[in-house]
């Protein structure tokens, strides 16, 4: 069995209604930011919003994540690139570094012609 991944995603509130299917099917079909995972195994352990500006369940959902296995946390496109931008990324990422040093952090999920633009100039991981 290949090996599994656990990962947890971060949608932005302001998309809160948004059922998720273009993270699912992006990670089905191994695509965008979760191409990363071909031929590995990967299980959801989390989906949840920011709870609203300025974001404060990141800090809990984080750390919930963590404790249920998640090695990797994706803050979903819809956040990195919605209209605007999230304009606490930098806030999320400096923060989850510091208590979690080891997570691997993503900015994106589903596949997306401005995400991978943003990947092209640097803007994103
Ligand atoms: S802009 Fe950022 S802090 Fe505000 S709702 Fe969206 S993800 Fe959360």
């Amino acid at each position: 069995m290949a090996e599994k991944t656990k990962i947890g995603i971060i949608i932005c509130d302001r998309y809160r209604r948004c059922a998720g299917g273009k993270c699912f099917r992006s990670l089905l079909n191994r695509e965008g930011a979760f191409s990363r995972y071909k031929n590995r195994e990967v299980e959801v352990v989390g989906y949840t919003t920011c709870d609203g500006c300025p974001g404060g369940n990141v800090e809990y959902a984080v750390e919930e994540m963590k404790g249920n296995g998640a090695e990797a946390i994706h803050l979903a496109t819809g956040l990195v690139v919605g209209y605007p931008p999230c304009p606490h990324i930098t806030y999320f990422r400096d923060f989850i570094k510091t208590i979690w040093p080891r997570s691997r952090l993503w900015h994106s999920s589903y596949t997306s012609k401005i995400p991978q633009y943003a990947r092209s100039v640097g803007n994103v991981e």
